[in-house]
């Protein structure tokens, strides 16, 4: 059964959702696609960029970069291979073992960043006119979607508070022993920087 069949999406608010979620999916790959064009890249380019500027070093690297976007490696490493000769990146060798290899941004990197990463903009300013309750009820099944596609490897990587080993449940509310906060709803965070997998 397809929900992109008319009379299947249309009897059925599930196959709406889904086949809504899959328009939206298209806008996000529409406005990445504009502002890749601009720049003369790929899309992958400038999500590789805006990721490497914003992840500590040891997430920078074509294994981690592979997994993070569900591309093969060889992809990955293209993709930085073009990176590097229009010099966006730059590639840290590893004293113990040359073959391996951290990137990080040039300044003209850190310049496409600055140019590129407002994609997302015009989505960011519906959002932001809805009302609070509506956001939280959105929060809260937007991120409990991705753990469920995660847990199911749809999508690999996952730096949520669900997975991470210093979530716990204190006084019955969801806590974080790190940051020694209450996680209420709109706390809860889909990519963290302390995430330690649980
Ligand atoms: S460290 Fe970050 S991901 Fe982990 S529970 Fe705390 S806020 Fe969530």
């Amino acid at each position: 059964m397809s929900v992109f069949n008319l009379i299947n999406q249309n009897s059925s608010l599930d196959n709406k959702i889904v086949a809504g979620l899959e328009r939206l999916s298209q806008v996000f790959r529409i406005l990445l696609w504009e502002k890749a064009k601009e720049h003369g890249l790929s899309p992958i380019q400038i999500q590789l960029l805006i990721f490497i500027q914003y992840h500590s070093t040891d997430k920078c690297t074509v294994s981690y970069l592979a997994q993070e976007f569900n591309f093969t490696k060889p992809t990955i490493s293209d993709a930085i291979k073009v990176l590097e000769q229009k010099n966006f990146i730059k590639k840290n060798t590893d004293s113990s073992d040359t073959r391996s290899y951290t990137i990080q941004l040039t300044a003209s990197g850190k310049k496409i960043v600055l140019e590129t990463e407002n994609f997302a903009n015009p989505i960011t300013e519906i959002i932001t006119k809805s009302n609070e309750a509506d956001k939280l009820i959105l929060w809260e099944n937007i991120s409990n979607l991705i753990l469920l596609l995660n847990r199911q490897e749809i999508i690999s990587i996952q730096r949520t508070c669900f997975n991470c080993g210093h979530y716990t449940i204190k006084n019955k509310d969801a806590f974080c022993s790190l940051l020694n906060q209450k996680l209420l709803t709109k706390d809860i965070r889909i990519d963290c920087e302390e995430f330690e997998l649980a």
